[in-house]
């Protein structure tokens, strides 16, 4: 499924209601391997934290927006923060409305759960589905991961509980310098007493334990101007404990003098880079940096060539990055390769060069490239009473505030289609009874909500007898036991 939400509605005008309300009524059986999950919100709201909202939040109407006679019935595909906001929306400006979310894991919130690190539990948020492939010889090798795999591992991802990264080099290696990037540095350097407070799986937690990891490297393809990690993240790096930056002062030089013609948020980070790169560092840092074990740093105008071999083939030994040179100024700059070519040797290579959508159904208009789908302001082209919102909308890109604002865009075109009647609400809707009588009849038991609850009641107990906030379950079987004895 594609990350993102898609809300489906059935339009009452002139024989329109295909896509939107076959969503609702079709179901692929494939979003409900296990049993699938369906949360049926009219009374209840969560935020994408599984924080319920005040009681009356869902009536602080602004303004009525419809007159209808018969109650909105909204069916929302996905459970992240696109889908629990655009609910949020929808039954916050429109109490009547009946919005049921659907899922296609027995438990639910998306990359709230499972994308966002565990040690930054109030972000959590952020989403992406499918990883993106680098396209270079030798990246099947063993010590090569995806950053989307190795979140999902450390974040308790079903799909990638048996994952095991071997951690046995002591120099790792993250292609792309994005905030997962910075995130996957923090996991693997951070002192474990740090990540034992959080939800990180107790596998992952193993298996760090053993970790021989002591350098890590953030390599990208342009230049300091391009990086797109944000400040906070690269500050938390800086004062990460026990782990000193390796900053090459000659990647920086220059830099000063054109920072105050950058737009703001580039301006602080790359004044920040700069200072710790080109200026001695403060009593407290030198102090902190002259008994740190471990070490980052970012290499830059380097992109991947290969994956090189170990001598009997069977293992990542390094990375060989092609020299680059940037043609164009600021964020608009190209990177092209100038011949040259330096090779990295690392048994543990990362590519983090961001994530993309997948289509939900041949039957969408799906923008591959852009890895979207076709939408204006959310409403799906040429699919009246579907719409779509979060990162399968815009792309992947932003953090949870732009995820929220983009998630209500979407719920307010909603709201508007119902009240200027381009979606009818003038005849009664089976809504999410016809998809529960779908799923019967395809001999699927869904999930509930309150069934999640036994689920998260069982994983909080467990996270509260080793001192977590959680001890995430990582076997659907096992979640579907808990639910159904
Ligand atoms: P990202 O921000 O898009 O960064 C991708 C990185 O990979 C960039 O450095 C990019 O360089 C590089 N890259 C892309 N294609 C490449 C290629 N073919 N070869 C070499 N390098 C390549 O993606 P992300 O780190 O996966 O993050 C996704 C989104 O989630 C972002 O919006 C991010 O801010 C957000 N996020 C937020 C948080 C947080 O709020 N704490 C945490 C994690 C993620 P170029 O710029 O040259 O393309």
């Amino acid at each position: 499924m594609a990350p993102g939400c898609l809300c489906g509605f059935r339009p009452g005008v002139g024989g329109a209601h295909a896509r939107g309300g076959a969503l609702t009524r079709h179901p692929s059986h494939s979003m409900f391997p296990h049993g699938g999950w369906v949360c049926g919100l009219s009374r209840r709201l969560l935020t994408p934290g599984g924080r319920a909202l005040p009681a009356g939040a869902a009536q602080g109407v602004r303004r009525p927006l419809s007159s209808a006679p018969h109650a909105p019935q909204i069916c929302i595909v996905g459970s992240g923060p696109a889908g629990f906001y655009t609910a949020q929306h929808l039954l916050k400006h429109h109490p009547q409305a009946r919005v049921d979310i659907y899922e296609k894991l027995p438990v639910p919130f998306g990359l709230v759960r499972f994308g966002v690190a565990p040690d930054h539990p109030e972000v959590k948020s952020y989403g992406a589905e499918e990883k993106r492939e680098l396209g270079i010889p030798g990246e099947e090798l063993p010590g090569v991961y995806s950053a989307r795999d190795f979140v999902g591992w450390y974040n308790g991802l079903p799909d990638n509980r048996h994952l095991c990264p071997d951690l046995s080099s002591d120099t790792a290696v993250i292609l792309g310098q994005g905030n997962v990037a910075v995130d996957i540095a923090r996991i693997l350097l951070s002192p474990l007493e740090l990540l034992r407070r959080t939800d990180v799986t107790r596998t992952a937690l193993d298996s760090l334990t053993h970790s021989r990891v002591r350098r890590v490297w953030l390599v990208g393809r342009r230049g300091p101007l391009q990086v797109a990690f944000t400040i906070k993240e690269l500050r938390e790096m800086l004062h990460l404990p026990g782990t000193r930056p390796r900053l090459d002062p000659s990647d920086f030089q220059g830099l000063e003098d054109i920072t105050k013609d950058l737009p703001r948020p580039r301006k602080r980070l790359t004044e920040l880079l700069v200072k710790s790169a080109l200026r001695e560092p403060g009593e407290k840092d030198a102090a902190h940096w002259a008994q740190a074990e471990r070490q980052w740093g970012l290499r830059f105008l380097r992109s991947p060539q290969a994956v090189l071999s170990s001598e009997d083939g069977g293992r990542a030994a390094g990375v060989r990055l092609s020299v680059t040179r940037l043609e164009g100024a600021g964020e608009a700059a190209v990177a092209f390769p100038t011949g040259r070519v330096e090779d990295i040797p690392c048994g543990l290579i990362f590519s983090s060069i961001g994530y993309r959508s997948l289509p939900i159904s041949p039957a969408l208009p799906f923008l591959a490239r852009q890895g979207v789908i076709a939408n204006s302001m959310g409403r799906v082209q040429e699919s009246p009473g579907l719409y779509c919102s979060g990162w399968v909308k815009r792309g992947p890109t932003g953090v949870i505030t732009t995820t929220m604002a983009d998630s209500f865009d979407t719920a307010q075109a909603v709201l508007e289609d119902i009240n200027s009647g381009v979606l009818s609400c003038s005849d009664p809707r089976a809504g999410a009874a016809a998809v529960r009588d779908l799923l019967l009849l395809r001999g699927v038991r869904p999930v509930s909500f309150s069934d999640w609850e036994k689920i998260d009641a069982a994983e909080t107990a467990r996270g509260v007898a080793v001192g977590k906030p959680r001890e995430k379950i990582l076997d659907p079987e096992e979640m579907l036991r808990l639910v159904r004895p």
